[in-house]
């Protein structure tokens, strides 16, 4: 070793030393906390729903054999989960549940809400404060990705403030004049459900996932800074570029695949089979996501939902419904790989868990009738599962609030938003 070599080595160990130091991580002693950190949701998926999608794979998802483990409770404000009764009285699971705009307010702000708001008390005198608002704040980077519209519940419940979910014009507008780094998801207004070109019709309300017209046409043209430089990204070998991951990337990455309300769930057609070719998988959107968020920022925090997983379990579609969750199976494969190609578990939390269950799944039908067994086309006051992998992955028991006869130990789905704020706080 040369003495110049030598030297390098000497101020490279200071700087990591010194940034040790300055990040106050673990250098004396302290838990460190995760750079990394991915929420991942299947939007609907119970415990029998998951169960099913293993009988259909003849296999675990990945995640099933994770050592940390809780069941979530995910009612509402106001509302209760009792263990007793949930095995005592089915019909008791059919009332008082949550849906995805005041779920994902919970698992992102860590405080309940009201059914249909987004991020705001449930009197909706006043906004919470996101989980990705404190990361940004942190100097996190930031991003979230669906097979749904991005304006959706679920995207919007860890971006946006609104009285109501159905306002998509003024959510994905927040969501454009916001911090977030990259968005991903549907709502594309110039194709259809089988990704096939259209003429988009104002009165038909074809705009109103990317924020209306106007928005629409301004991020078209001039990338004009009105909205904070987004780059808008809709092609397929577009998607597989980012995923490809040689960069560079473009600084803001909105990025909506040419197809209108979901990747595959709303094309023509029974069952599987038929599947719109001209739009990428979760998975590939998901790993693009992570090679724009990481060449932005070592720290980062994305969210990634299998959107329609839900919307085959309230039309009790049962092919659909095992389509679409491994789609998101898929995509957490694929998260799992990027970690340990990329960032490493022990830079990174992977959570992954549903934000109610949908459908009151009740296993598959006996042999020789194949097919899930619905017994609602709504959701439920379920509890429902969360797998943690990675950095602080253990601390969500200090958040245990019960023990289910059945499912176990369980958390609050506030105690998401709470326990991953606690590694966002700055000090
Ligand atoms: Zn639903």
């Amino acid at each position: 070793m040369g003495l110049a070599n030598f030297s390098n080595n000497v101020i490279f160990c200071f700087l990591v030393f010194l940034s040790c130091f300055l990040r106050g991580n673990y250098c004396y002693g302290e838990e460190k906390s995760p750079d990394c950190i991915i929420i991942m949701i299947s939007d609907g998926c119970g415990y029998e729903t998951l169960k099913a999608a293993d009988l259909f794979d003849g296999k675990k998802q990945v995640y099933e054999e994770w050592e940390h483990q809780w069941a979530v409770s995910t009612y509402p404000y106001g509302g209760s989960y009792s263990s007793d009764l949930a095995w005592t009285d089915s019909s008791y699971l059919d009332s008082g549940y949550t849906d995805s705009a005041a779920a994902a307010t919970a698992l992102s702000t860590g405080s309940k809400t009201s059914l249909g708001t987004i991020g705001r008390d449930s009197l909706h005198q006043s906004d919470y404060t996101h989980l990705m608002e404190k990361a940004k704040a942190q100097g996190f980077a930031t991003g979230v990705v669906t097979s749904v519209e991005w304006s959706h519940a679920t995207p919007a419940g860890f971006t946006a403030h609104n009285n109501s979910r159905q306002n998509y014009r003024e959510i994905a507008r927040e969501i454009l004049e916001g911090d977030t780094d990259v968005v991903m998801g549907c709502g594309h207004p110039e194709f259809n459900n089988e990704g096939k070109a259209r003429s988009p019709l104002g009165l038909l309300g074809h705009y109103r996932y990317v924020g209306g017209k106007k928005t629409w046409d301004r991020l078209n043209s001039a990338y004009d800074g009105y909205y904070n430089n987004w780059s808008l990204i809709e092609t397929l070998s577009d998607f597989n570029t980012l995923a490809e991951g040689s960069g560079p990337y473009p600084e803001k990455v909105l990025a909506i695949p040419q197809v209108y309300e979901t990747l595959q769930y709303r094309r023509r057609g029974e069952a599987s089979g038929g599947l719109n070719q001209s739009v990428p998988s979760l998975a590939t959107m998901a790993r693009g996501a992570l090679n724009v968020l990481s060449s932005r920022d070592s720290r980062f925090v994305l969210m990634i939902e299998g959107g329609a997983v839900d919307w085959a379990a309230h039309d009790n579609k049962g092919d659909r419904l095992i389509e679409e969750e491994r789609a998101f199976n898929d995509a957490v494969e694929e998260v799992v790989s990027w970690i340990e190609e990329r960032s490493g578990w022990d830079n990174s939390l992977l959570i992954v868990t549903a934000d109610h269950e949908t459908g009151h799944v009740g296993g598959i039908g006996p042999e020789g009738e194949p097919g899930v067994i619905f017994n609602s086309k709504n959701h439920t006051n379920q509890l429902v599962p969360l797998f943690a992998r990675g950095v602080g992955a253990e601390g969500f028991n200090d958040y245990v609030v019960g023990r289910d006869k059945v499912r176990g130990a369980y958390i609050d789905n506030t105690a998401v938003g709470q326990y991953l704020s606690s590694f966002l706080s700055g000090e």
